[in-house]
């Protein structure tokens, strides 16, 4: 079973949650966890004796709480394209090769390694404010935290969704669903 495209999942109350593998998508609907809302035209994978349609959308059949498991989700990519590859201290336009990614608050003071607590910084302003937090170094950020965990979950699905027509109505649901309740 081959293939590469992906498949949007979404929880039971149709937020949209990850982007996965059509083979596990297709392994979730197998087992009756996730149901499937849309398929991809065309897409089929073949097994030895069965061609099942690929899913493009699925829905997950019960509600799960991931909120506390996506807050440690911190691919220093994904950081990065959230950020526009701007240091969030001065501005300053860099590449995947001169950012750093800097803990807003220190871990030396407690700070976690999650997306929300962390973000793109240049060097020198990461070498500047060092172990101090953006207030303690007068260092104000240019967009406050939750702004910027928010961010990263629709940066990545709404790049996803410029190749997946299909799956727009389902994100912008989702930015509806998250204004109504902000
Ligand atoms: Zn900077």
């Amino acid at each position: 079973m081959q293939s590469h495209r992906r498949v949007l999942l979404l929880n039971a109350s149709y937020e949209a949650l990850n982007i996965v593998s059509a083979p596990k998508a297709l392994a979730l609907v197998w087992r009756r966890v996730a149901e499937v809302l849309e398929n991809d035209p065309g897409e089929t994978i073949r097994s030895l004796r069965y061609t099942f349609q690929v899913p493009s959308v699925i829905r997950l059949t019960h509600y799960v709480d991931v909120r506390s498991r996506q807050n440690r989700t911190t691919s220093r990519l994904r950081i990065l394209v959230r950020d526009k590859y701007r240091c969030q201290y001065c501005g300053k336009k860099g590449t995947a090769f001169d950012l750093t990614l800097d803990h807003i608050m220190p871990k030396s003071k407690g700070g976690r390694t999650t997306a929300e607590n962390l973000v793109a910084a240049c060097m020198p302003c990461n070498n500047r404010k060092a172990d101090r937090t953006p207030d303690e170094a007068r260092m104000p950020l240019l967009a406050n935290p939750a702004a910027l965990y928010f961010g990263l979950r629709q940066a990545a699905f709404h790049h996803a969704a410029e190749e997946r027509p299909e799956w727009k109505k389902y994100l912008f649901l989702e930015d509806a669903y998250l204004e109504r309740t902000a």
